[in-house]
């Protein structure tokens, strides 16, 4: 599903991505780890090609993110749910409305307004917010939800697209610690069930640990561990955020 190969991404003097090798099988769930500024948001930005590398190769759900660009980038981003921990929902627009803009990829022409959108489309919207259990907010207004809430909702809006592949950067990292394992149970679930694929960045080694199979771990701009979370002890984890005695940087 994803293939990075001698990635690199510089910005001055700073390498944000220092020759990743990443590759990710179809239905993993992978856990992305690493101290702030380690690059860990560069590297998912790589993923859905809103940045191009500076070098090596890249190559996700098939498609060559060094040479594709226009019409065929598109196609690819409506494949690829993204999450974010703003959760970046139009607060003004209802709950619906915000989860059926995950489906404009596929349905031209309406935009908003609930009936304008096909029935088929509006049942499917309604069957995803119910799946993550705000069937009953559906006409609310999405800016008057708590933050877990929204974030519920741009899930179901991620899932309208039908994607392959879901990338979350810090999904729950502005929630609460209850509302964060909750969120993180619903995203795991969501993507075992339709056999989604997902990269997921986290702040926090204990989410990691609990909802992730695999763990990639940054470390100014280099993978340093990449192992199945079941194996990998909480010690190297905490490592992985220590100052490093053999700076070679
Ligand atoms: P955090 O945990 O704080 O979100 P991160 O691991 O996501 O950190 P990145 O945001 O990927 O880290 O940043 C990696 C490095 O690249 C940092 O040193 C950052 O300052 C730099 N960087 C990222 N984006 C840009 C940009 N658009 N312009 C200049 N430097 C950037
Ligand atoms: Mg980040």
């Amino acid at each position: 599903v994803i293939e990075t190969r001698g990635l690199i991404k510089t910005f001055g003097d700073v390498i944000a991505c220092d020759h990743i090798d990443l590759t990710v099988w179809r239905g993993e769930i992978v856990g992305l780890l690493g101290p702030s500024g380690s690059g860990k948001s560069t590297l998912l930005r790589h993923l859905n090609g809103l940045t191009r590398a500076d070098g090596g190769h890249v190559r996700v759900l098939g498609v060559d993110l060094s040479v594709a660009k226009g019409r065929e980038l598109r196609a690819l981003r409506r494949r690829i749910g993204v999450v974010f921990q703003q959760f970046n929902l139009v607060g003004r627009l209802t709950v619906m409305e915000n989860v059926l803009t995950g489906a404009l990829g596929r349905v031209r022409g309406p935009r908003y307004g609930i009936v304008t959108w096909p029935r088929a489309v509006r049942a499917e919207a309604f069957q995803h917010l119910d799946r993550v259990g705000l069937a009953d907010r559906a006409y609310q207004r999405a800016g008057s939800l708590s933050g877990g809430q929204q974030q519920r909702v741009a899930i179901a809006r991620a899932l309208l697209q039908r994607p392959d592949l879901v990338l979350a950067d810090e999904p729950v990292a502005s929630l609460d610690p209850q509302t964060a394992a909750s969120i993180m149970d619903l995203l795991v679930r969501v993507c075992r069930e339709d056999q989604l694929t997902m990269v997921c960045t986290l702040h926090q080694i204990e989410l990691a640990a609990e909802w992730t199979r695999r763990i990639v771990g940054l470390r100014l701009g280099r993978i340093r561990l990449d192992e199945a979370t079941e194996r990998l002890s909480a010690e190297r984890l905490r490592g992985l955020y220590l100052p490093d005695p053999t700076s070679d940087t």
